[in-house]
Formats: structure tokens, sequence, C-alpha cells
């Protein structure tokens, strides 16, 4: 009986081991993305017709999808994790959700500060793949152009009570603010940030499109917005909308030092991945000029390949301007000390 017993635990170990194997060398990818945009159908496609590799999708907003991989742990079935934005995607990686891997295609068309993890000089764990700017945008009538043309300057006394922003703990604040420490230190943008608690229009709420809005309105004189969401209202076809931003300026900051703020949409290779070849595999698709215009035009990006060229007619008119090139790893990483920041000088 009891032998019977062993027999056929070891028999069961030998068909989950099978079963494993089998899984392993199936033609499928278990993508885990915070990206869900109409473009994103064809980019998929895309993939299983180059590679034969069928995509199982699970989609949810980053936090969402953040919590369901530590809640899988070592059993994730995740191989590819998509999410937006620097801060969240180091979050990941401080958390062990992604493996290291080496591309040569990553390497060659993802450009050096758009890559972070891993050893020096061995491949890179998370890759952004479109890139954002963070812009500014100010009322015509109660604020110069010239008074709000750096990230800097809205800490100025010039700018008392006409500046909002969304939550500085937001991971797009975090990120602007970790950019910041990494030009100008801890020291210089703790006093910035002070500036900009002095000069705030009404307490942080509410997301991008929000300070927009505040904008047009008037309630605010100048914010801060990822570039995506002015191109969206630009091409919004709703007319409240298109009042709205007839109302708003914007402007491309640091044009004369260290450039525009950008920030990416990016991911890796999932820690445990069961299908990893299909995932690097994945991911070099992601850096093909075809497929790269598709993930950047679905949320009025720009592709992070040089090569990849942006039809996007919003994007175009809103012109051409120097952005900043600090790495994406060490903004990230300066989350930390940008949230104590925020903490000492009491900036929600
Ligand atoms: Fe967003």
């Amino acid at each position: 009986m009891k032998l019977m017993a062993k027999t056929r635990i070891a028999a069961a170990v030998l068909a989950l081991a099978g079963a494993a194997a089998a899984n392993a060398q199936d033609n499928v990818l278990n993508l885990y993305s915070a990206r869900h945009y109409q473009t994103d159908e064809q980019l998929y496609a895309g993939f299983t017709q180059q590679t034969g590799i069928k995509i199982n999708r699970i989609e949810a907003d980053d936090t969402a999808l953040l919590e369901r991989l530590r809640n899988e742990g070592k059993n994730s079935p995740a191989d590819v994790i998509l999410l937006v934005d620097a801060a969240r995607l180091w979050r990941a990686q401080a958390e062990g959700m992604f493996q290291p891997i080496q591309s040569k295609v990553l390497e060659s068309r993802i450009p050096a500060n758009l890559r972070a993890g891993g050893e020096d000089g061995k491949g890179g764990e998370w890759f952004g793949f479109s890139t954002r700017a963070r812009i500014i945008v100010y009322n015509k009538v109660r604020v110069k152009p010239q008074d709000v043309s750096t990230y800097e300057s809205l800490a100025d006394p010039v700018n008392k009570g006409k500046v909002c922003t969304r939550s500085g703990s937001h991971p797009y604040m975090l990120s602007m603010i970790g950019s910041m420490i990494e030009r100008n230190g801890e020291q210089a943008t703790e006093k910035w940030a002070q500036g900009m608690v002095a000069n705030f229009a009404r307490q942080p709420m509410g997301g991008d499109t929000d300070q927009i809005k505040g904008v047009a309105s008037g309630e605010c004189g100048v914010a801060l917005a990822n570039s995506y969401y002015y191109a969206r209202m630009l091409r919004s076809p709703k007319a409240d909308d298109r009042e709205a931003i007839n109302k708003v300026g914007f402007i491309w900051p640091n044009q004369q030092t260290s450039g525009t703020h950008m920030n990416v949409a990016g991911g890796g290779v999932a820690k445990n991945a069961p299908h990893r070849d299909a995932a690097v595999k994945f991911l070099e698709y992601l850096a093909s000029d075809e497929a790269q215009e598709y993930f950047a035009n679905g949320n009025n990006e720009w592709p992070a390949v040089a090569t990849a060229v942006s039809k996007n007619p919003s994007l175009q008119s809103m012109g051409k301007f120097k952005s900043e090139n600090v790495s994406i790893g060490a903004i990230g990483k300066n989350q930390i000390p940008a949230q104590k920041i925020l903490d000492r000088v009491g900036y929600k």
C-alpha cells in the first residue's frame, strides 16, 4: 500500500514535470500590461504573425498589476511586464520582479539612458519603449511665458498663488523631482519644493488633465502635465476640450539648460518567466520600427528608437524641442529622496 502510494506520487511528479516542460515550449507569451490602447491589437497581431507566438494578455492599471505580481510571487505565469513611468518600473525592479537579459538588439536600438538595471555593461532589466515629456502649461491671460520657462522658475516668487500640480507623491511628479535631484542635487531641489508649496494656487489634487483644465479656467496660472494629455486634448472631438486648450499655452521647459524632462512607458522580462526566450523576442519586436510606431502612437508618445518615425499630427504640431538625457534608472531610484523632500516641505 505504502509502495503504491509512493509510485503514484512519483508518477504524478513526472506528469507535472512533463507538463512544465511542454508549457515552456508552448508557443505562447503571457503579457502583463498596464497599457491598453486601440493600436495594441495591431501591435500584438504583428508579433504573432512574425513569430507564431500567441499572446495571452493580462491588462490592469499599474498599481493592480504590481499587486497581482506580488501575490503570485514565484508562481507568476508572467513573461513580460509592461508598466508606465520610470518610478513604477524602478519599483518593480527593486522588488525583484524583473530578470536581467542580454540582447544585442535592445542594446543597439534603445538609447543607453532609456535602459536600466542589470550589472554594468551586462544588458539590462527594463527598457523604455516610448517617451513622454513633462511640459508646463500656462494661462495665456494670467501668466507671461517668460516667467515659467523652466521647472525651476515655477518656484520663483513671481509665480506666487499661481502654481497647480497633482499630488507630489504621484509617480509622474516623483520622477520629475528625481530628475531634478540628479541635475541640481538634493539641497537645491528641497529649496525648489519649498518654493513650489509657497506658490500653490490650491492644494495638489486631480490628474494631469485636471491641471490643464484648472489652467484654462484661470484657477491656476501654471501647471505641469505629461505631453500626451495635452496632445489628447488638442485632438479631442469635444467642443469644451478645444475651448479649454485654446486658453492654454504650453512650454517645452528648460530649453536653454538641461532640456525637457522625459519619462517612459517600458518593461522587461519577468523574474520567473516560463517562456523566457519568447519574452526576449517580444521586447526585441517592440524595438522594431514597425512596433515602435504603434506603441508610441497609441498614447500620443514618441518612439524610443531613433530610426522609428512618428507620424502623430498632434505631436508634430507641438514642434521640436530639446529633451533631457538623465538616465531613467537614476530617475527611478531618486524617487526615494524625492518623497523624503516632499514630506519635509509639506508638499502633499
Ligand atoms: Fe498618464
